[in-house]
């Protein structure tokens, strides 16, 4: 299917709307139709979509509705979806993947509920992937998704039907989803890190830089409409060219498109790389302080430096649940003295990087006026791997906004964290040993 033979104008899916859905869609269903139709209407959104090369399903309109036994949402689609849901706990979520899909739906959609849909989240989860996060306000199961055609072959209608569950029968349901959950975001990380470095025998130390957030999940946002995951990965695409220019160190990225990748996925990218040094770039925002800017730099503490610092990594920390992957438990919390005595070296090499980072910045980019702190970052916490977390500055910032946008001030920046890497290199002898 495409826009060619859908050949369909605005003017006639109207048109078209109003006569054959009368006729075709039963009372409910067809009230919901026109409901959404008539709120978002973009279904010519659909048929550009399909213009393309893409054949991606697009969803353009989103509705929630109370039925005699639970909560429905009902998607209107391009074409009819396959949804796999499953449960997580703590709090409650049922979470649908779903292939990848264009989401077109109105801003603010999701943010509030009704019966059993506290919210909702929707966005690409990862490479072809798709996913919607429903927020629970009690135990409740999907009892049924049901694709019904809409206007012919012009798209359809998805019904999903949320049914209460009691709290023993959703805690299994829950239980049982935990290892396919897991099972699918093993399958993510194999598929999000679509480039990873072939086994090499370049002696280069490898230094994995990880822009933050991504897909599914947009990180902070600007007062103009700037978004974190945007910011973060075109920052990290100049670090990365610069550091490639500069020919000292192999570079790979954790991500190099709008994907979701989870932050354990994250830590295990750069660990089963052997990774001599680990970045992390992000943007936070900050509500009611306008006035506050400049780069911090951050590392791992169980306690975290200030109040500041435990905020941003609590916020930064919150991603995964949201996105719905259940990260409660890792797999990589193995306590012995051997593992003891390599975070302790990674710690210290951790704290002397950071350190270089904010000498490195101070001449080159404005920084906060407290700018090396520590907070218990789940992105930082590969054992092995010195890690740091640089936040470039604040998108509640108009002075920090408007340096994300500058190219000069990108490079600028680039470029000395790019010094500070290098600087740090020759102290991790190892490094280059573990790439052979
Ligand atoms: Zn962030």
């Amino acid at each position: 299917m495409n826009g060619a033979n859908l050949g369909l104008s605005r003017t006639f899916l109207r048109r078209k709307a109003g006569k054959v859905a009368i006729r075709a869609v039963p009372g409910l269903i067809l009230a919901s139709v026109l409901a959404i139709m008539s709120a978002f209407s973009p279904l010519s959104a659909l048929a550009d979509d399909l213009g393309g090369t893409h054949a991606r399903p697009v969803v353009v309109g989103a509705k929630l509705e109370q039925s005699a036994s639970g909560t429905r949402l009902i998607l209107i689609s391009s074409q009819p979806l396959t949804a796999t849901p499953f449960g997580l706990e703590k709090p409650d979520r049922l979470v649908l993947d779903l292939p990848e899909v264009n989401f077109q739906l109105a801003p603010h959609t999701g943010e509030s509920g009704t019966g059993l849909i506290k919210s909702f989240r929707f966005g690409l989860f990862g490479f072809g992937r798709s996913r919607i996060v429903i927020d629970l306000a009690g135990p409740a199961h999907v009892a049924s998704v049901v694709n019904a055609p809409l206007l012919k072959d012009l798209g359809a209608t998805v019904t999903i039907e949320l049914e209460k569950l009691d709290r023993d029968a959703f805690h299994e349901l829950a239980g049982a989803s935990r290892t396919s959950a897991n099972s699918s975001a093993a399958a993510t990380a194999a598929t999000s890190s679509a480039h990873p470095t072939p086994p090499t025998k370049d002696p280069r130390p490898l230094v994995v830089i990880d822009p933050g957030h991504g897909g599914f999940d947009p990180g902070a946002m600007g007062a103009s409409g700037e978004v974190e995951k945007t910011i973060t990965l075109e920052f990290a695409t100049t670090l990365a060219t610069e550091l490639e220019r500069r020919g000292h160190v192999r570079v790979a990225l954790t991500r190099s498109s709008d994907t979701f990748v989870s932050l354990p996925d994250r830590v295990r990218f750069a660990r089963d790389q052997n990774a001599a040094l680990f970045v992390s770039i992000h943007a936070d925002t900050l509500t009611n302080a306008a006035g506050v800017q400049g780069a911090t730099v951050y590392t791992l503490a169980d306690h975290a430096s200030d109040a500041e610092a435990a905020r941003v990594a609590e916020k930064e920390n919150r991603v995964d649940q949201q996105a719905g992957v259940d990260s409660g438990e890792s797999d990589e919390e193995v306590v012995s003295i051997l593992d003891d005595l390599m975070r302790r070296e990674t710690k210290i090499l951790s704290a002397a990087f950071a350190q270089r980072l904010v000498q490195g910045l101070e001449t080159h980019v404005r920084l906060n006026k407290n700018p090396l702190r520590s907070a218990a970052f789940l992105v930082l916490r590969a054992p092995d791997v010195p890690s740091a977390l640089v936040e470039l500055g604040y998108l509640s910032s108009d002075v920090d906004r408007a340096s994300f946008a500058s190219p000069q001030w990108r490079e600028e920046a680039a470029r000395a964290i790019a010094g500070a890497i290098e600087a740090r290199l020759p102290d991790r002898p190892s490094a280059a040993a573990q790439a052979n």
